[in-house]
């Protein structure tokens, strides 16, 4: 008998496991069981063909009314084509080669026949249909069987094994399977009324109506959402386990001086977080917390306040960023804020001063070597760098408190890297501007405490975002950023490619090619899918090209123009920066490099070229750089797309500059793992029904009893079978993140 873990090949032999574990990553007993069937079909005596739908992946029992073959026009071989009935309505399959094929469609053939369905002119096809014929002398039999049940539909169609084919061999695994342990506590299964393991994959599979598979589903789900919460859960009782020191204000500290220089007021929501922070501070446990808030609502302070106390009480910080334009500014704009503070024990500097060090990736030898000295004596209060900061031979004194900026860049593993970096675990702020609705942040974030920001600062005015999509008006956008200009003010233009000899977009990743990036494998909101998967045959706006045409346009006659993209050279793109935010350059070409941190208040417009091609959070993070000063923003979404869903996507995201629905919105459109990133893609560990927007109940119980139960026993020493779950489920999630390397 096998268990979940028995290989395929032991039990339905090699030839037919071997397609499942190239095609479907399906290797074991268990992989194939939890390969959810995509849909289910009720076939009757002889499909009803009128209850087809374009596009759907189909299974039907019919009968061949009648075949006809021809010679093929632009190659050798003859086509078959074969109509199939149910008695009254008929069906077309297309084999573009007869052999094989024709011998065995004839007349009268009664069988199962699968494809995706399509529509040319009036009638209905299956091209290249997988079929199984069912022998004449035991038709009635074989009608019978697939009968009254539901036939599960596995996606994909077709390649590289038809649906029926995966239903038959996960019917002789079924059969051959042994009672399977549930990882599941009864009590917990009880109190959510939930079928145990062996009858969810029974019913997932094998059921008879609708009821069965929305049990399974539901059970299926709620496993899902239990793993997450479990893994979580663990990492929440091992982080109140570490000891670290607590980090008590001090007064006439840093921290005071600084807020006595602060040339505004902290909104109520700053006050109110950095209250929180401070209490997690004061904790000898270490703080592990997020704090969200829309771009622009001044998180940054924040960090730098909670910074500063540490300083105070004798430990460093450090502040990690994505790129190192944002590291760069970072460094500038906390130098410059802190001013003598920052100058702690050179000449002039003040006496409780500290110093600010930078550290990245493509510093100068010399440079950095300071740096790493700075950081290791402990002269160096903060410590700002990219993810250089987090490589091995990084060392600090006394590593307080890290704070990580704009989180979604980020992986777990680099976190946890950081913070493995102070003799005693330091503490974590992870900030992230991207808002994140409820049940994704307990998902994504759900090991952490989360406060956020919901009011900007007051004095901002809004951003008005505009969809250009008529050429008429193309003309029209340059000039308006003409006046802009002229009225002192500057622009961004964001192009989706570089355009030297890249295929598409930038290249680079964070934690692999360098530092530098632009494109990230741990994006949350990012790149729409349906958006990018768009083909398309124009040639996406570059900024080489979108310089070389600005610089020709007779409306931007005499202002001056730069560029900024991820594969300049690391000085190239830091004089950019400081000459854009010193305000001698008019107009910055950028990729979306620029997407986040970056703080131009004088920058006043940005233009969004080929806007279709970015996702809506996306959208709404680039033109947030718009928003910095008191003007008004303008954001102009320039597209060519002649798609109505996604100029409607352009429409919502120009009617509204509140960042939760906007998240929504964008979440909505994306399958959850996107939305996890790599942390809960990677593997078997991902979650293939759950969705995070619907499920919220399931969620929240799956989470609340997840707790318990680690609260009660964080080892899963009583819970063998469930700790072998998360067990697995941890590897598959290392073993992804290896493989991103
Ligand atoms: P975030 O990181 O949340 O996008 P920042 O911290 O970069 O936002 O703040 C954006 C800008 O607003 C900065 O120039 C900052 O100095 C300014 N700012 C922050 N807090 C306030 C406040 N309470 N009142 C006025 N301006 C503020
Ligand atoms: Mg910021």
């Amino acid at each position: 008998m096998a268990d979940l873990s028995t290989p395929l090949g032991q039990v339905v032999g090699k030839p037919t496991a071997s397609p499942l574990a190239k095609y479907r990553n399906l290797h074991t007993v268990g992989d194939l069981l939890d390969f959810v069937p995509r849909r289910y079909f009720e076939p009757g005596k002889l499909t009803d063909l009128s209850s087809l739908v374009e596009g759907e992946d189909v299974t039907v029992v019919a009968r061949v009314d009648r075949a006809t073959t021809r010679p093929m026009r632009q190659r050798k071989g003859r086509m078959l084509n074969v109509i199939i009935t149910d008695g009254v309505h008929e069906l077309d399959l297309t084999f573009f080669s007869a052999y094989g094929h024709e011998a065995r469609l004839v007349p009268g053939a009664l069988g199962l026949f699968s494809g995706v369905v399509g529509r040319y002119q009036h009638t209905w096809q299956l091209t290249h249909p997988d079929y199984e014929l069912f022998p004449p002398e035991r038709e009635d039999a074989a009608v019978e069987e697939h009968m009254g049940r539901l036939k599960p539909i596995y996606l994909p169609a077709g390649k590289p094994m038809p649906s029926w084919k995966v239903a038959k061999v996960v019917q002789i695994v079924l059969a051959s399977l042994d009672e399977v342990p549930d990882h599941l506590p009864p009590d917990v299964r009880t109190r959510r009324r939930l079928v145990d393991l062996m009858s969810m994959y029974r019913l997932l599979h094998q059921p008879s109506t609708d009821k069965d598979v929305s049990r399974a589903r539901y059970r299926r789900k709620y496993d899902e959402a239990f793993t997450v919460q479990t893994v979580l859960a663990q990492r929440r009782v091992a982080g109140e386990g570490l000891q670290t020191k607590p980090r008590l204000p001090i007064a006439g500290g840093l921290r005071e001086a600084f807020d006595a220089r602060l040339p505004f007021e902290l909104t109520a929501g700053q006050d109110e977080v950095s209250a929180e922070i401070a209490k997690d501070l004061a904790n000898e446990h270490p703080m592990h917390r997020l704090l969200q808030g829309e771009v622009g609502s001044g998180k940054t302070v924040v960090a730098l306040r909670a910074m500063l106390s540490v300083i105070d009480s004798g430990g460093q910080t450090a502040l990690l960023a994505p790129t190192e334009v944002l590291a760069s500014q970072h460094f500038r704009s906390i130098t410059s804020m802190l001013g003598d503070l920052a100058e702690g024990g050179m000449l002039g500097g003040s006496e409780i001063g500290t110093r600010v060090t930078l550290l990245t990736g493509s510093q100068p030898a010399g440079i950095r070597r300071k740096s790493l000295l700075d950081a290791a004596s402990g002269d160096a209060g903060i410590v700002i760098g990219t993810h250089a900061l987090i490589q091995e031979h990084v060392q600090f004194f006394d590593l307080g408190l890290v704070v990580i900026d704009e989180q979604h860049r980020f992986g777990v593993e680099q976190r946890d890297a950081l913070r493995s970096k102070g003799k005693q675990s330091p503490h974590v702020l992870v900030m992230t501007a991207t808002p994140i609705p409820r049940t994704v942040a307990m998902t994504v974030f759900g090991d952490m405490e989360t406060s956020t920001l919901t009011e900007l600062p007051k004095g901002r005015s809004p951003i008005a975002t505009h969809v250009v999509s008529n050429p008429r008006w193309f003309q029209r956008t340059w000039e308006r950023v003409a006046e802009e200009v002229r009225a002192g003010h500057q622009a961004y233009v964001v192009c989706p490619r570089i355009g030297d000899s890249e295929v598409s977009s930038e290249p680079g990743s964070v934690g692999t090619k360098g530092d530098w990036s632009d494109e990230d494998v741990e994006v949350i909101f990012d790149e729409d899918e349906d958006v990018s998967a768009q083909p398309s045959t124009r040639e996406l706006r570059s900024v080489l090209e979108m310089e070389t045409e600005l610089r020709d346009n007779p409306a931007l006659a005499g202002l001056r123009i730069a560029t900024l993209h991820g594969r300049m050279a690391s000085e190239d793109k830091d004089a950019a920066m400081l000459s854009f935010a010193a305000g001698t350059i008019d107009i910055l070409v950028a990729t979306t490099v620029i997407e986040v941190g970056v703080d131009v208040a004088n920058a006043t417009v940005m233009v969004i070229m080929d806007a279709d091609r970015f996702g809506i959070s996306q959208l709404h993070q680039l033109r947030g750089r718009v928003g910095r000063g008191t003007s008004t923003g303008l954001c102009l979404l320039v597209t060519e797309t002649e798609s109505e869903a996604v100029q409607q996507r352009l429409i919502s995201v120009a009617a509204t500059n509140d960042g939760f629905t906007l998240a929504r919105l964008d979440l909505e459109h994306r399958r959850e793992g996107d939305v996890l990133g790599a942390r809960q893609s990677g593997g078997k560990s991902q979650l293939r029904l759950l969705r995070l927007l619907r499920d919220e109940d399931l969620i929240l119980q799956a989470r609340e009893d997840a707790f318990a139960i680690v609260t009660a026993d964080p080892g899963l020493e009583q819970h063998p079978d469930l700790r072998k779950v998360i067990d697995s489920a941890l590897d598959e999630e290392q073993a992804a993140y290896l493989e991103r390397g």
